[in-house]
Order: structure tokens, then C-alpha cells, then sequence
């Protein structure tokens, strides 16, 4: 019963200090875009388990593959050969431009970004790594130095040597952490000058200059980013400021490594990883959550002359790359292609935009809207004058009344302001018009 789930949750689960639901909701069963709980009422999931089921819950295709690898073998070492990790290995090497070649597969993301941290500082000899602030990069020890919110850091924990640079938040502005508006929002959105670079680009980069001038000599192992972060609330950044960043980090001789955990697998519909929308080809890019449609996989992918530096030791990690997880993760590639889920991510997620936008112009507590494909985020606020976030109190109750009324959405942000649309890329319009009338119900 119910009673019983709580009271051993009570009892028996580690605490969490994330509560998203007043009423807790029991999940029990999933297909595609749609979950139903205990008592058999449906919810359209527009969060995907945190971004993560990427083609549908136990979609048809991908459920038939695990079947067909659950006969045939689960586990073995990598000590040994099997074709489910070098078929995989060399599909997914076959989306990923020259010289992004080399993988080595992990179990989660923060695996990966530990890994990815580490090999950059044993191919650069240099420790200090930096990220952006409002940026979640994991929960290990490692990741959590590089994850920029306060919240989700255990002080006594937390490595060393990550420094987090300003905020490339648009509409909050480049300080981030107040309630800054000095960020000149439409000129920066409309930029499209002929060197790419308006006024208000140009301050940004000063900026990121001076900060980069300033915070972090030749130390520098590496740069990491988000294509749009995720956590930090469907975050932008001004054209060409990755570019840009990537250009200082490579000054110094560190290395850019581009976090696709949320943005990958044709997230954001125009590209297949979000690194392409910002012209830029990283020295490693780290991947999990969509990768596996919610199978624990997680992967690094890099340069063979990168790779060659990880070689100094002798890592081993028992289940990264077995058979099984290399099945899944074979299966959801091909099916995103045959789905054309990447294309849908795009064709759904500019109607939602669209629309959404619209109830920003209707809302007063709507501040902006913003994403790519299906990332898309909604900042909320007290009023559109002062830019204050909406209170948590006031960000619950609507989050409460969507789900009363049949639609999982997230939450996430440096205030916790902004709601997060991330869901399985399978979703159609008549499931996004659901939405929008039970959104504008629970805001009006
Ligand atoms: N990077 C990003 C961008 C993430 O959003 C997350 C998880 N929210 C991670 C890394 C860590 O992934 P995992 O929870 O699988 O360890």
C-alpha cells in the first residue's frame, strides 16, 4: 500500500533533500510519453525521469533489444571481447566529427565527468578546471567542485581546483546570483550581424576576457560546458561565447570539454549534440542520461592523443560497456534514427516554443521563455519589472496543480524559478495543446 511505501521510505531510503511534490505521486508504469500511477491515473511526462528517457518509456524497440541481449549475455569484463561494446562503440563513433573518436563507456554522468576530469589533467599536466557558474556537472566528489550550485555541494567534500566563471545567463545578466537586469536581452537574441558579434556580444566577451584574465593563469587543465545548461534552468549563452571561451581555454593550453549529459541525442532538434549549434568541435565530450533512455550508461568520448595520456594507469570499472548496457544503448541510437526523434524534437519543441511564448506576453509571472528543440525552460517571476523570482511557495503550488491535472514538468534554476520541459522526444502537438491548457489554467 501506500502507507507501507512511505513508511519504508521513511525507515529505509536515504533522505533527499529535493521535494518536489507536496502529495507524493507512485509511479508504477510507463509507455512512451505516458506514466500511470498506483491508482491508475495517467500523466503525460514532460521531464523524461530528468531528461533522460530520450525515445519513450520502454519503447517497443528498445524494450525487444534487452529482451533479445537478456537471453544472450548480461555481463562479462572487459577483459575479454564482445561484439555488443565494439558494434556500439563504433556506431557511436559514426555521430561524432573527426577527431572524436575514442570511447570509453561509464555508468552514469557524473562517472564520466570524473573521468573526463581526470583525463584532462593527466594529458595537460595542469589541475584547475573550470566551469560556469549555474552549471551541474554531478554528485561525486570530483563533479561536485565542478557543479556550480551551492545546493547540491557538501562544502567539507567538494575537490579543489574548480573555479566558476561568470554567468552567461542572458536574462539575468553575467553576475548572476542577484536579480541583475542590465543584460540587454532582445539586442543580444536578435544578433545576427555580419561578424557575429553585436555591442551587447562584445560585453559578454569582455567579460568572459577579463575573467578568464584575471581567475585563471597557466593552470588550466581544462574548460567544461554545457551546451544549455540544464539544472541551472535551460540557460543560453550569447552567440558565440562558447566559441569564444573555447578560444581562451585553448590559449592556455586546457582543454574543452563539452557536457551533452542533458543536450545529447538530439535533444535540441537542430543538432544531434548541442556543441553544434555553437560551432565549436570540444576535445571530449561526456554523455549519459538519453544515451541509454533510461538504462544506466554514460560515456567519454575524445582524441586518440588525449586517449593515449589515460593510458599512465591502469583504470578499470566493472560494468561500463557490458553487453547488456551496450545493447540498449545500440538499439535507442538506431531508434532514433527510424523515429525520426531528433527531427520531432525540433518540429515539436519549436510549436511549443511558440506557444509558450505567447502565454509569456499574456503572463505577467512568466519572465521568459527559452531552449532549443525540447529543452526548453520558463522562468518565472514576481513581475516582469523587477525580474524577482517567483517564491518557491507560489513555483509549488503551480507545480502541484499540473500535476493534479495530468502533466509531470521540472523544476530547476539558480533560485529555483524555472520550470523545465525535457521530455521523451516522442511527444506530439496535441500533447504539447494538453499542456498549454492545463499550464495557462494553473498560472491564471
Ligand atoms: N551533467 C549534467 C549536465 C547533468 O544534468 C547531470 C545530472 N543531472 C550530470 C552531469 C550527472 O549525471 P548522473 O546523475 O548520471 O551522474
Amino acid at each position: 500500500s501506500k502507507e507501507q511505501m512511505m513508511e519504508i521510505r521513511k525507515q529505509n531510503c536515504m533522505t533527499m533533500k529535493i521535494t518536489y511534490y507536496k502529495k507524493p505521486v507512485f509511479i508504477h508504469q510507463g509507455y512512451m510519453q505516458w506514466l500511470w500511477d498506483v491508482d491508475g491515473k495517467r500523466y503525460l511526462d514532460l521531464f523524461a525521469g530528468v531528461a533522460t528517457v530520450s525515445v519513450g518509456h520502454c519503447h517497443p524497440k528498445v524494450t525487444a533489444a534487452t529482451q533479445r541481449q537478456l537471453k544472450k549475455l548480461w555481463h562479462t569484463t572487459n577483459i575479454y571481447i564482445h561484439p555488443e561494446l565494439h558494434e556500439y562503440c563504433d556506431k557511436l563513433a559514426s555521430y561524432l566529427p573527426d577527431p572524436l573518436k575514442v570511447i570509453y563507456l561509464t555508468n552514469s554522468g557524473s562517472e564520466a565527468n570524473e573521468l573526463a576530469m581526470l583525463m584532462a589533467r593527466l594529458h595537460t599536466g595542469n589541475f584547475d578546471i573550470i566551469t560556469f557558474r549555474g552549471s551541474y556537472h554531478g554528485g561525486s566528489q570530483q563533479t561536485m567542485g565542478l557543479t556550480a550550485k551551492s545546493s547540491c555541494k557538501f562544502p567539507i567534500a567538494t575537490s579543489s581546483g574548480c573555479i566558476h566563471t561568470m554567468c552567461p545567463d542572458v536574462f539575468r545578466g553575467p553576475w548572476g546570483g542577484s536579480y541583475c537586469r542590465d543584460s540587454p536581452v532582445q539586442t543580444i537574441r536578435e544578433c545576427s550581424c555580419a561578424q557575429g558579434v553585436c555591442i551587447a556580444n562584445k560585453h559578454y566577451i569582455e567579460q568572459l576576457e577579463e575573467t578568464f584574465a584575471t581567475s585563471a593563469p597557466s593552470q588550466i587543465a581544462a574548460f567544461f560546458g554545457e551546451p544549455i545548461q540544464g539544472m541551472g534552468g535551460a540557460v543560453q549563452y550569447p552567440k558565440n561565447y562558447l566559441k569564444e571561451a573555447y578560444k581562451l581555454v585553448r590559449q592556455t593550453g586546457g582543454i574543452c570539454i563539452a557536457d551533452e549529459v542533458q543536450t545529447g541525442f538530439g535533444r535540441t532538434g537542430s543538432h544531434f549534440w548541442g556543441f553544434q549549434g555553437h560551432d565549436v568541435i570540444p576535445d571530449m565530450v561526456t554523455m549519459a542520461k538519453g544515451i541509454g533512455n533510461g538504462f544506466p550508461v554514460g560515456a567519454v568520448v575524445t582524441t586518440p592523443e588525449i586517449a593515449v595520456s589515460f593510458v599512465k594507469a591502469s583504470h578499470f570499472n566493472t560494468f561500463g560497456g557490458n553487453p547488456l548496457a551496450c545493447a540498449v544503448a545500440s538499439s535507442v541510437l538506431d531508434t532514433i534514427r527510424e523515429d525520426s526523434t531528433q527531427q520531432n524534437s525540433l518540429h515539436v519543441g519549436t510549436y511549443l516554443m511558440t506557444q509558450m511564448a505567447k502565454l509569456r506576453d499574456k503572463y505577467e509571472v512568466i519572465g521568459d521563455v527559452r531552449g532549443k528543440g525540447l529543452q526548453i525552460g520558463m522562468e518565472m517571476v514576481k513581475d516582469k519589472g523587477s525580474r524577482e523570482p517567483l517564491p518557491p511557495e507560489a513555483m509549488s503550488e503551480i507545480l502541484e496543480d499540473v500535476k493534479d491535472t495530468g502533466v509531470l514538468i521540472g523544476k530547476g534554476g539558480v533560485h529555483g524559478q524555472t520550470f523545465r520541459i525535457q521530455p521523451p522526444m516522442c511527444i506530439t502537438r496535441e500533447d504539447v495543446d494538453f499542456f498549454l491548457a492545463v499550464f495557462n489554467k494553473a498560472i491564471s
